[in-house]
């Protein structure tokens, strides 16, 4: 018997295995669509998930950002304030640590030094760095 073009093309959307049959059929079975349905549960927490550290990134940028003033090279803050404004330490996109051994925390092209009692010194990555 001839297979029509339509049911040719179907196939199970869990396991990618042809489909026989009524044409509304998405997956073989009971198993397949469960299947499935938990794989789309699952990337819709990974996606929220990666979703709110990408905010909170950015959060933490912009707060770095309002603390350095355009034209200076560098601004201090303490954590407290820090805290207040919402920034979290846990969040940062890279390290950068220095000849000296001095360990700067980035948030994109904004980042801050630790000191001593709770202060930290903020910075801006230079235009020319960022290649
Ligand atoms: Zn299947």
């Amino acid at each position: 018997m001839a297979v029509s073009a339509d049911e040719k093309s179907k196939i199970c959307l869990a396991c990618g295995k042809p489909l026989k049959g009524r044409i509304d059929k998405k997956f073989c079975d009971d198993y397949c669509r469960n299947n499935y349905n938990n794989q789309q549960k699952a990337k819709g927490a990974y996606s929220a998930y990666v979703r709110n550290i990408n905010n909170t990134l950015l959060k933490n940028r912009r707060i770095l950002e309002e603390i350095l003033p355009e034209a200076e090279e560098t601004a201090k803050a303490n954590k407290d304030k820090l805290q207040r404004m919402g920034f979290h330490f846990k969040y940062f996109t890279h390290l950068y640590t220095t000849k000296t051994g001095k360990t700067y925390f980035y948030c994109y092209d904004y980042g801050y030094l630790p000191l001593e009692n709770e202060w930290f010194l903020i910075v801006k990555k230079k235009d020319e760095s960022y290649n």
